[in-house]
């Protein structure tokens, strides 16, 4: 490898409300990072130069004029092998922004784009609570719920690059209507957004509880929930476990078909502990074959909110490595 190879790399994930860069050495040790706000109702020109400026930042913070390749992770769905984003469902007006051949242009760097519950899987399994494993599923749990799914140690991204999105698997074909247009995905029954709508209805019957008068100062979201969970109202915490119940419905169906040896649990929601994950492994066993649950450990992430941009990152080395042609 020439010289230029060994420099760092440069991760940059795009969130829907802020950015968060990083600057990672081929070990993944993160040696600088920067956060700020996404500005999303800009536009994708301001986006852009916000990224720039957060990864110009934490390259002066880490002394480093230069990158070997710089990797950046999109919410939805991402064109892979041109470095497009396709849609950014959180992000008016994204409609095919080519990051990647931006963002190598920028900083005279190969440049790889991945979508960003795939770039926290490939972190996970790299660097994080995956480590060693050869077969990997991750999941994200916040407002929603993404996924990626790692088979003999390398990311799967299927026929198109669409494949992990565990959080639109159906589990009640006759169920509430997602975001996605269909109805009964395990994302409108074990995500904070189904946490939140389901308080409301509990709020409504119960006026005198706990979280309806916390609702009453503060929006009610799921944070609000586990909150109330956590000083004792019951209603709330028995909104947490039947997420996470259902979370174990869709882990099961997982479990049978890939047959992992590690799920790896990531995103806000985990930050209730056994409250959610109890009744989610309680669940999964349930529905999983003997054989395939005795193999599988159910563990939470270790790179929490920096997962992505670390992902980005690893996808920025695998570049570096001939993996990728831009
Ligand atoms: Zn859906």
């Amino acid at each position: 490898m020439s010289g230029r190879n060994q420099l760092p790399v440069g991760g940059i994930d795009l969130g829907a409300t802020k950015i968060l860069s990083v600057v990672v050495s081929h070990a993944g040790d993160v040696l600088a990072e920067d956060i700020r706000p996404t500005e999303g109702v800009e536009g994708p020109d301001a986006v852009i130069a916000n990224m720039t400026a957060s990864l110009r930042q934490a390259m002066a913070s880490a002394g480093i004029d230069r990158l070997a390749a710089v990797g950046v992770d999109a919410p939805g769905p991402v064109d892979y092998e041109r470095g497009v984003v396709t849609e950014a469902p959180n992000l008016p007006v994204w409609h095919d922004v080519p990051l990647a051949p931006l963002f190598s242009k920028e900083f005279g760097a190969p440049c790889a784009l991945e979508n960003d519950a795939n770039a926290s899987a490939l972190a996970e399994h790299r660097w994080g609570a995956g480590r060693g494993s050869r077969h990997m599923l991750f999941l994200t749990v916040s407002s929603g719920v993404g996924g990626g799914i790692i088979v003999d140690g390398a990311l799967y991204r299927g026929a198109s690059g669409a494949a992990g999105e565990v959080g639109h698997m159906t589990i009640n074909a006759r169920g509430p209507r997602c975001g996605c247009g269909r109805r009964g995905c395990l994302e409108m029954y074990a995500s904070g957004l189904a946490i939140a709508r389901r308080a409301r209805r509990l709020v409504a019957r119960h006026p005198d509880s706990l979280i309806a008068m916390l609702a009453r100062e503060q929006p009610l979201t799921a944070k609000l929930v586990q909150q109330a969970a956590e000083d004792g109202d019951d209603g709330a915490e028995e909104l947490i476990n039947a997420a996470g119940y259902d979370l174990g419905i869709g882990l099961g169906s997982l479990i049978n078909i890939f047959n992992p040896q590690m799920i790896v649990i990531g995103g806000s929601l985990t930050k209730a502990g056994d409250s959610y994950l109890g009744p989610a492994r309680e669940a999964a066993q349930r529905e999983s074959f003997e054989q395939a649950w005795q193999d599988v450990r159910i563990v939470v992430g270790e790179l929490g909110d920096r997962s992505a941009a670390m992902g980005a990152a690893a996808v920025a080395i695998d570049a570096v490595r001939g993996h990728l042609a831009t």
